[in-house]
């Protein structure tokens, strides 16, 4: 349920990470800034603000992107779309890391919060409000701007940074599986909390934020019941991801990419038993990541599967 980079175009890369823009963007920048056309005495303060909306998106988007590598995740894409930007980021498959990918995002903002706060109650005393009033206004906005993504993203709604948070912080004491499952419930009841609000607002974008949230909440669910199945597997007692720590499960829940049949890749060392290719690198089925095998951390004991 996340914009993909179809419909997008490469804006830049800076620190390794691409950045790319949806079209739809364009269309929000014309909605936007025709709406709000009468703040301002001339278009390009509209514009001015328009842009530094963008960059502080951006700006929050680097946060979860530069935290997830800073704990050893992936992350090297950032799509910027109407409903925010989406820092594409895969941290290492573990509750601090991710509650610190997660959390950076509105770390920005709060950071960036007492900034806008000192250039808004200076344009104030200054009198600003006379000789320049785009200028003021400006200010004004900004400070807006970044409050309200900051409260917004907090809101605990899964996949809102808020929820996600929630999420990781469950996790500490219930699991990943049973963690996501209680913030995508809670989410839902975010939802219905929208919807009324969009009803009664009769705001169309409330709207569609509320079925993004919907759709997201859902599949949560059900990436959560599939954790949930895969957590009550038998673990092959022996090894552990180098990246989540978690053993393989016991079973044939490989399948190997020559003859198409499932094996269990560690109990037969790496060698598929129908045709006898060998596999150097083992993929965890849990967090996705793959490891050669001397990367597996081998745990007390000696490895069992014979
Ligand atoms: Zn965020
Ligand atoms: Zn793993
Ligand atoms: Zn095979």
């Amino acid at each position: 349920m996340l914009p993909t980079r179809q419909g997008s175009f490469r804006l830049f890369q800076l620190a390794g990470i691409t950045v790319f823009l949806h079209w739809s963007w364009f269309l929000v920048a014309y909605y936007g800034i025709s709406r709000r056309s009468d703040a301002y005495t001339s278009m390009v303060w509209n514009a001015a603000e328009y842009l530094s909306l963008f960059l502080i998106v951006l700006m929050h988007e680097f946060g979860h992107s530069l935290a997830c590598r800073q704990v050893g995740g992936k992350a090297d894409q950032i799509v910027l779309w109407p409903l925010g930007g989406v820092a594409y980021v895969a941290p290492p498959h573990r509750p601090g890391a991710t509650l610190w990918s997660i959390a950076a995002g509105p770390l920005v903002n709060v950071v960036l919060f007492p900034v806008f706060t000192v250039g808004m109650l200076l344009s104030r005393s200054l009198g600003w409000g006379d000789v320049m009033p785009n200028l003021d206004t400006l200010l004004f906005s900004l400070w807006i701007i970044n409050g309200m993504l900051l409260v917004f993203n907090l809101l605990p709604i899964y996949p809102l940074d808020g929820g996600q948070i929630l999420r990781s912080l469950l996790w500490f004491v219930m699991g990943p599986a049973r963690s996501l499952m209680v913030a995508a419930i809670i989410g839902m009841g975010g939802v219905a909390a929208l919807i009324l609000l969009a009803l009664w607002w009769r705001d169309l974008w409330i709207g569609i934020v509320a079925v993004f949230i919907l759709l997201n909440c859902g599949r949560g669910l059900i990436q959560a019941k599939k954790m949930a199945q895969m957590e009550a597997m038998p673990r092959r007692a022996g090894y552990a991801c180098p990246s989540c720590l978690q053993s393989p499960p016991e079973g044939e829940f490989w399948v190997c990419g020559r003859c198409q049949k499932p094996f269990d890749l560690f109990q037969s060392h790496g060698e598929c038993p129908h045709c006898g290719t060998g596999y150097a690198a083992y993929p965890c089925l849990e967090c996705g990541s793959v490891q050669p095998m001397g990367k597996w951390i081998v745990t007390v004991g000696s490895p069992s599967g014979d």
